[in-house]
This record gives structure tokens, C-alpha cells and sequence, in this order.
């Protein structure tokens, strides 16, 4: 089993908002609907998704490259150096994708790095309106040093 260290998530929180094509519509209204909490925290997101989020809402984002190009696993090599503090996540589950793997790849690392993930509308609205979303959280997270030590100690 792995060893794990406790970190603390900050108040201000760095959240990754992606959106598969069928679900932006969602995502946006979702956004709309929570732009002022949403404003105070730092906003990721894959590169459409992030595009429209700018161009229709006037929110700040760093946008990554599209997901069918590698947008996911951006945000998912954010997660491994605690970079993203939230994945919310409005994914098609009617549609097969060319980047399944890499969306498959993404939930397993935020199952890995202890991120919360909303993977529907109703998740993000319980992630938006916990009092943690705003606060500081201390949470576990792989403690890698231990980790390389006990794996290169001859
Ligand atoms: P997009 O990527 O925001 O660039 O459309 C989202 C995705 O399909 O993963």
C-alpha cells in the first residue's frame, strides 16, 4: 500500500472545467448559473470548452489544447503535481470518442491524486455548494518521496 502525506488544498481553488461537445450547452448554463463562486477560483479548461467558456461568459481561463488532441492529459499531468485542486467534468456517456483513453486516463489519475471530480450536473452542483469548495482542505495525497525512496534503497 501506498504511503501517503497530507496536504492542504487552497481556499482558492484550481478548477478544470471540460465538456464533451454534446454536453458544452450544459456546462455553459451550469457556469452561468454559478459564475460568481466560479470567479473567485483560478478556471482550466480543455480548449473549446475554455474558448466558449471566454467567449460567451467573459471568464477568465487558461485554456489547455482541445481534448481530442491532448487536452485531457494536460489536465491530467496537472493532477500528478497537484496543479488542479477540482475536475468538473460534463461528459457524454452516449458517445463513443477517438480520446476515450485519454478521459479514462484522466479519472484514474484524479482517483490517484485524491481529486474531487464531478463527472455530471448533479455532482458539480453538491461540489459547488459544499463549504469546502470556498475553504482551505486538508487532504492525503501519494507521498512520492517515500514512495522512490523505499523503491531505490539498496
Ligand atoms: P474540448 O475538449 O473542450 O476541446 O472540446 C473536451 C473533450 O472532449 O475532452
Amino acid at each position: 500500500m501506498i504511503k501517503r502525506k497530507e496536504i492542504v488544498m487552497p481556499a482558492r481553488k484550481r478548477i478544470a472545467l471540460i465538456a464533451h461537445d454534446n454536453m458544452k450547452a450544459d456546462l455553459l448554463t451550469w457556469v452561468e448559473g454559478n459564475l460568481s463562486q466560479l470567479k473567485q477560483h483560478e478556471i482550466f479548461a480543455t480548449g473549446t470548452t475554455g474558448h466558449l467558456l471566454k467567449n460567451q461568459l467573459g471568464l477568465d481561463v487558461h485554456a489547455m489544447i482541445s481534448g481530442p488532441l491532448g487536452g485531457d492529459q494536460q489536465i491530467g499531468a496537472m493532477l500528478t503535481t497537484q496543479n488542479i485542486d477540482m475536475v468538473i467534468f460534463f461528459w457524454d456517456p452516449f458517445e463513443a470518442m477517438p480520446h476515450d483513453p485519454d478521459v479514462k486516463a484522466l479519472l484514474r489519475l484524479a482517483s490517484v491524486w485524491n481529486v474531487p471530480v464531478a463527472c455530471n450536473r448533479t455532482t458539480a452542483d453538491f461540489l459547488i455548494s459544499s463549504p469546502l469548495f470556498a475553504t482551505a482542505h486538508s487532504y492525503e495525497i501519494p507521498d512520492y518521496e517515500s514512495y522512490l525512496r523505499e523503491r531505490t534503497q539498496t
